[in-house]
Parts: structure tokens; C-alpha cells; sequence
């Protein structure tokens, strides 16, 4: 048994899973809330038992891990003895700029550079940082691995990631595409590459697009497994509208509303970022199995949003097959491309242009939480849903880097 403890800290949570790399099973996960704020509390759920709910104050990250720690090897309910017993640790990072294009394991010099990404991750890196820091101070000598959210959109060519604005806020403010659900769109294009293979399609070869969809949402598309464009940017807004977020817009909306509502540069940000998409299209809610009932419900705005979702990421899916000269297979993953069945067929109505053909029938009927394909015997292009397991690949990273 090697356990990898993995780690996914946000400015107030953080989400760990310890995993036996043997095996690939998850043996514990769970998750802190509230770190810092009155009524923090520690949700935990080993792979045999039930799940414990623990409230106790927990000042910092640093506190976050210890119980974390603690209750891995407590007495009753834990699962391992001690903390000698986790190998490594490998850490989600959401920006790597561009100095990383694959994961790293984590000395002064990593923690220098994670740090001067702040400005293009400013929720994140700093939350993401708590997190490593804590984890040091608590677990020193255990090797640490940072596994980065843009990593995967580093092999873009230049023509991808450059935006219209002038060429100096490249080279002052390293404005451009990076792209995000790195981890996501890498596991699961290695996952179609390797179906595909079987297929007879040879892996260098391989054009995949990924449909990343849930509460944040974006597409990806491949060559022979390297990306070759993402549809988020600079930062996770632009692209299909999402659960809040506006998504790709004309940029004169931004100063045209600043001005029209009297919002401040972090008011209008806010507002595309936890106002719009499929919540402030809608005036329902920005869970999609919400979105659903409303709109069978009757509710026109909420059909209204998931129209205007399925559409942007049919949109997305059309200038891909552009961008790879053809298609040999499209994924759905995430919560809404592994559960919305009515979103899934929305997206892949009318595209037999590009020689589709979707079951319709298999795709109101198949399993879920398991990888199926949903195109017939005749397509010439596969459509899978691909379960991604963003936690396994941070844990197979550290363990390739740090073992
Ligand atoms: P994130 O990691 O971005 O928070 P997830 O990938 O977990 O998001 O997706 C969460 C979204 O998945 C929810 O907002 C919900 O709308 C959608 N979802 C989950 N289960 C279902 C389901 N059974 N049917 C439709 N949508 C679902």
C-alpha cells in the first residue's frame, strides 16, 4: 500500500483524498469548510464506514491538515497508523502561468514561481499556497507535488492563446489563453486515445474534443493527445455561458454596463463571474438539474439558458473539428456532461455534418458513473461519456515525480 494524500485548497475548503497508488482506490476523502470563519467542520469518509462530521475551529489551512491528519490515523475510524504512512503529496495549483507546462514537485524556487501567479490567479493561487504551506509545516520531509489547472493548455500554438490586444499586454501582463480543467481534459483525452486505439486509430494521430461541463464549463481539442485550444482565457470566465459565470461576451459590455449600473472594476467582475449565465439568465438557479425542471416546468428563461448553453458548446465543438481538420471522437465529462442526458442530446442535435451519429435512444438509457459511447456502429466519429477523475491523475503525478 503507497498512500498519496491529495489536496485541493480553496480560500475557505479544502478537499483531500488519500489514495493507495497500488491499487488506484480512494481510501479516505473528505472535505474542511468554513477554515477561518465561526463553525468550521471537517467532513470525512473512509471507503468502508460511514461518513463523520467533525466541528471544531480551524484557524488556518495549517489547522485544516492537522485534523485531516488526525483523523486519518484516529483510533476508531481512521485508516492508516500514522502519518509515515502517506508517501506524498500532491497539491491541485489552479495558475502556472507559463512557467509550467507539467506538474513539479515543490521546493522554494516552485513557491517563488506559484507565487508570482498570483495576479492572473488572484482567488486561487493564494488559497492553493495556504494549503502547500500548511501542508509543509505539519507534514515536513513528506515530498510534495503541485499539479497545475493550465498546464495542459501550455502546448497551444501561439495563434491559439493570443488575444487581439495590443502585443505589450502580452509582454507586460503575460495577457493571454491558458485555459483551465487542465487536469480534467488531460485525463479524459488519455482516456479516448486509449479507446481509440482499439478502434484502430493510431494515438499520434488522434484528434479528440473534450466537453468539460458542470458548474464552471469549457471545451478542449487535441492532437495526439496535446491541446491544441481551451475555450477559457486569460481566466475561467470566458467561454460557454455557465452555472454563474457570463461566459465569452462582446468586451465593450464590460465599460457599456460599468457605466449604464455605476459598478466598480471588481462589482462588474463579480457580477459576470457569480450573476450571470445559466443563474442570471434564468432568475432559477445555476444547477443545471434545477435549470431542467424549470424548463419542463414551463419556465422560458431557464429553457432559454440551457439552450443557449447547448448551443455555445455545439459552437465550440464546430470550430474544433475546424481547428483539427475533423474529429475522431468527442467526450462529455463532469457533472453535467455525466448526468444531463437532455443537455447531452441538445449539444449533439444536428450534427451529422460531421458524421455523427448519436444514439438518442441509448443516450436516455445508458448507465451512468461508468464510461459509454453513445455514437452507433456507423459513426464515424465516437462520442464518449468519460467519468473524469481529476483527484486519481494529480495522485498517478505525484507518484510518477515523487516515488
Ligand atoms: P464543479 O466541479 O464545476 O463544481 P461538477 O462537475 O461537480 O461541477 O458539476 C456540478 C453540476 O453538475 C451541478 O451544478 C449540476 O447542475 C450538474 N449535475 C449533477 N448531477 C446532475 C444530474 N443528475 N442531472 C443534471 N445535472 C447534474
Amino acid at each position: 500500500m503507497t498512500n498519496i494524500l491529495v489536496i485541493n485548497a480553496g480560500s475557505s475548503s479544502l478537499k483531500y483524498q488519500l489514495i493507495d497508488i497500488d491499487t488506484e482506490s480512494v481510501i479516505a476523502k473528505g472535505i474542511c469548510e468554513r477554515i477561518g470563519i465561526a463553525g468550521s467542520m471537517l467532513t470525512y469518509k473512509p471507503a468502508e464506514g460511514d461518513k463523520v462530521e467533525i466541528q471544531k475551529d480551524m484557524k488556518d489551512h495549517q489547522d485544516a491538515i492537522q485534523m485531516v491528519l488526525d483523523i486519518l490515523a484516529d483510533k476508531e475510524v481512521g485508516v492508516i497508523t500514522d502519518m509515515s504512512s502517506i508517501a506524498a503529496v500532491g497539491h491541485r495549483v489552479l495558475h502556472g502561468g507559463e512557467k509550467f507546462s507539467a506538474p513539479v514537485v515543490i521546493d522554494d524556487a516552485v513557491l517563488a514561481a506559484i507565487e508570482e501567479c498570483i495576479p492572473l490567479g488572484p482567488l486561487h493561487n493564494p488559497a492553493n499556497l495556504m494549503g502547500i504551506r500548511g501542508c509543509m509545516a505539519v507534514m515536513p520531509g513528506v515530498p510534495m507535488v503541485a499539479v497545475f489547472d493550465t498546464a495542459w493548455g501550455q502546448t497551444m500554438d501561439k495563434k491559439a492563446y493570443m488575444y487581439g490586444t495590443p502585443y505589450e499586454a502580452y509582454e507586460k501582463y503575460r495577457v493571454r489563453r491558458y485555459g483551465f480543467h487542465g487536469t480534467s481534459h488531460r485525463y479524459v483525452t488519455g482516456r479516448a486515445l486509449e479507446l481509440l486505439e482499439k478502434e484502430g486509430v493510431a494515438k499520434e494521430n488522434a484528434r479528440v474534443i473534450t466537453c468539460h461541463l458542470g458548474n464552471g464549463s469549457s471545451c478542449s481539442c487535441s492532437l495526439g493527445g496535446k491541446c491544441v485550444d481551451t475555450s477559457m482565457g486569460l481566466t475561467p470566465l470566458e467561454g460557454m455561458p455557465m452555472g454563474t459565470r457570463c461566459g465569452s461576451i462582446d468586451p465593450a459590455i464590460v465599460p457599456f454596463l460599468m457605466e449604464k449600473m455605476g459598478l466598480s472594476a471588481s462589482e462588474m467582475d463579480t457580477y459576470m463571474n457569480k450573476k450571470s449565465g445559466m443563474l442570471g439568465i434564468s432568475g432559477v438557479s445555476s444547477d443545471f438539474r434545477d435549470l431542467g425542471a424549470a424548463a419542463e416546468a414551463g419556465n422560458e428563461r431557464a429553457k432559454l439558458a440551457l439552450e443557449m448553453f447547448a448551443y455555445k458548446t455545439k459552437q465550440y465543438i464546430g470550430s474544433y473539428a475546424a481547428s483539427l481538420n475533423g474529429v475522431d471522437a468527442i467526450v462529455f465529462t463532469a457533472g453535467v456532461g455525466e448526468n444531463d442526458r437532455d443537455v447531452r442530446a441538445m449539444v449533439m442535435e444536428n450534427m451529422e455534418y460531421l458524421g455523427i451519429e448519436f444514439d438518442k435512444e441509448y443516450n436516455q438509457t445508458c448507465p451512468r458513473g461508468q464510461e459509454v459511447e453513445l455514437s452507433t456502429k456507423n459513426s464515424k466519429v465516437h462520442v464518449y461519456v468519460i467519468p473524469t477523475d481529476e483527484e486519481m491523475t494529480i495522485a498517478r503525478d505525484t507518484a510518477a515525480l515523487a516515488l
